[in-house]
This record gives C-alpha cells, sequence and structure tokens, in this order.
C-alpha cells in the first residue's frame, strides 16, 4: 500500500497544554502513535538484550514496543513520577511474551546510572543493545536567563550519564556484534534559539556517538546515533516549547507535520540488527525532510 508521508497522520488542532515535568505520554492531547496497533516484528532481534533509557514514553516506548516485538527482552529507565507510562509499556511487551524489565532512578545521580546498567544486565541475562534515548529539554530564549542549575542538569542527563552507561557497559558486558544507539536531535546542527543548552548537549552527543564509534569498531561494537526533528511527544509540552510554538509544532517541516514516535522505531531497529552490521558512526536523520 502506497501512503503520502504528508498525510500518513492527521494530528488535528494541537490544544494549548502544559505539564509539569517530566511530562506524561497519558495526558498528552492528543495521544501520540508509538506503533501499538502497528508495528510488526520479522525477528530482527530475536535473542537479543537491550536496556533503553527513557522507554516509558515518546519515542523510548516506541522503539520498546518495537524492539519486543523483534524478539528482544526489554529494560526500561524512567523517573518514579513516569510509573504509570512505564506501566503501559510493561503491559504492551509482555504481550509479546518478552521479559520487560523496570528499572526506576534518576540519571543525574550518578551512583543510579552506573548501578542501572548492572541492574538491567542482571535481569535480563545479559545485554548487547543499549539505546541512550532519556533527554532533558527545558525553553529558554535568552542566555542571560539561562540558569545554572538548568544548564548543569541538562548536560547531566543528556550527556553525562549517556558516558556513566556507556563506561559500564563497554567495561562489563558489552562483547562483539553489540551495539550502542544514542538520540541525538536534528538541532545539534540546527539549533533553534529557544534550545541552546539543550543543543549544544545534542551537538556533543552527536560529537560522541562518532568519536565512540571509532575507538569501539576495533572491539566490534558499533556506535550509531538517531536524530530526530519535530516529533509529537511529552517532552514538548513539559517546559519543551513556548506555547506559542507549541500548536503549530512541526508544521515548518517539508512534510508539513509532527512526527509520532512509531515512525522512528525502524531506525532504531535497523541500527540494532545484523543488517546494520557494516555501519557504525552514522547518525540519521528521521526529521520530516528537515536537512541537517
Ligand atoms: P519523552 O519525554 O517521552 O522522553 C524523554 C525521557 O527522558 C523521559 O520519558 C524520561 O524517562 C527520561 N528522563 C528525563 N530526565 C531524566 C532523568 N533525570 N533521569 C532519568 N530519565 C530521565 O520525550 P522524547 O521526545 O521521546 O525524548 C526522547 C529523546 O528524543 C530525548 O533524548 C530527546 O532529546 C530526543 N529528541 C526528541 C525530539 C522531539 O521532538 N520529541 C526531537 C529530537 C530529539
Ligand atoms: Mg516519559
Amino acid at each position: 500500500m502506497i501512503i503520502d508521508p504528508r498525510n500518513k497522520y492527521s494530528i488535528g488542532i494541537i490544544p494549548i497544554q502544559h505539564q509539569k515535568e517530566p511530562g506524561l505520554d497519558a495526558k498528552l492531547t492528543p495521544p501520540a502513535d508509538h506503533g501499538e496497533a502497528s508495528y510488526k516484528g520479522a525477528g530482527k532481534l530475536a535473542g537479543r538484550k537491550a536496556l533503553i533509557t527513557g522507554g516509558d514514553s515518546g519515542i523510548g516506548r516506541a522503539v520498546a514496543i518495537a524492539y519486543a516485538r523483534e524478539g528482544a527482552d526489554v529494560a526500561i529507565s524512567f523517573l518514579p513520577s513516569e510509573q504509570t507510562d512505564a506501566d503501559d509499556v510493561f503491559t504492551a511487551i509482555e504481550q509479546t511474551g518478552q521479559l520487560a524489565v523496570a528499572l526506576p532512578g534518576d540519571l543525574a545521580d550518578e551512583k543510579f546510572a552506573r548501578k542501572l546498567v548492572h541492574d538491567a544486565h542482571d535481569a535480563l541475562g545479559g545485554l548487547d543493545i543499549i539505546v541512550n534515548n532519556a533527554g532533558k529539554q527545558i525553553f529558554n530564549d535568552d542566555i542571560t536567563t539561562l540558569p545554572t542549575e538548568q544548564l548543569v542538569e541538562t548536560f547531566t542527563v543528556n550527556l553525562f550519564a549517556m558516558v556513566w552507561i556507556v563506561q559500564e557497559a563497554v567495561k562489563h558486558y558489552l562483547k562483539p556484534g553489540a551495539t550502542i544507539i544514542n538520540t541525538t536531535s536534528i538541532v545539534a546542527t540546527q539549533p533553534s534559539p529557544g534550545l541552546i543548552d539543550y543543543a549544544a548537549t545534542k551537538g556533543a552527543i552527536t560529537t560522541l556517538t562518532k568519536g565512540l564509534s571509532q575507538q569501539l569498531a576495533p572491539k566490534g561494537i558499533t556506535v550509531n546515533g538517531v536524530a530526530p526533528g519535530p516529533i509529537w511527544t511529552p517532552l514538548q509540552p513539559s517546559y519543551g516549547q513556548s506555547p506559542e510554538k507549541l500548536t503549530k509544532f512541526g508544521e515548518d517541516t517539508p512534510l508539513g507535520r509532527p512526527g509520532q514516535p512509531a515512525e522512528l522505531a525502524g531506525a532504531y531497529v535497523y541500527l540494532a540488527s545484523a543488517d546494520a552490521s557494516y555501519v557504525s558512526g552514522e547518525i540519521i536523520g528521521v526529521t520530516g525532510g528537515r536537512l541537517r
């Protein structure tokens, strides 16, 4: 069946809405699509063991559902306040018969971030896919008012926790054939003026991904990234955008609409699968046609 990508989804009018941080998928209006009704697995990740940070909602949720339907056991990390979103993901994973592991905690806490890797490994009985996807994004369009606390926390959650997780995983568990996938963003190369600190973390993540790919290829470990454009997730109405921007979210992409988390799953499945055996240091853009 041929689908016109411009109107694969009709999101309709996005009402003004606000949530406290972190936002919940359950409160997103209109609701997002994570592939619950559509993603069909083909055994591409049979027997694999994946840790997905921020797997409770948004892009991470779509990846968790797709990975389980492809035959992987999945551990997800999330903040304790997101337990209800996480429960919805577990229901979806358990329907596939795959193992689902919940690892709540704050990635800004280095001890938690490091222990997370060991807990995921022990609960899954192995670990060979790491999806570093958790992220913090707080809108601020005036550099003179950017709070130091926000600057430090955004870098800690988005970048430093990623390094801590990779350190533990590489040191203890990742063997040849394992893969690391980092969620970066189109703003790494097209920074929006209201997301300076966030965009800087994404620039750093892109560079980290490329550099790490060079360091880990000799160990048989691939490292890649995905750069989403504007995707309809709870990150956006929880201080991620200005309210005016939110109601027109994604309309200015060449395809004329925001993306849905479900439209990201294929890129993450591809990069984790044997289909991507000769791919490392690559960033796949899923941007609605926006150039990076
Ligand atoms: P989301 O809110 O659904 O996911 C982000 C997740 O990060 C949360 O679910 C939360 O569990 C986790 N997180 C945040 N702070 C944390 C902390 N201190 N400790 C532990 N976990 C924490 O939103 P999303 O849009 O799906 O975001 C996923 C990734 O995609 C992020 O890295 C984000 O930067 C990136 N991204 C999103 C967009 C977009 O338009 N939505 C665009 C480009 C990149
Ligand atoms: Mg969430």
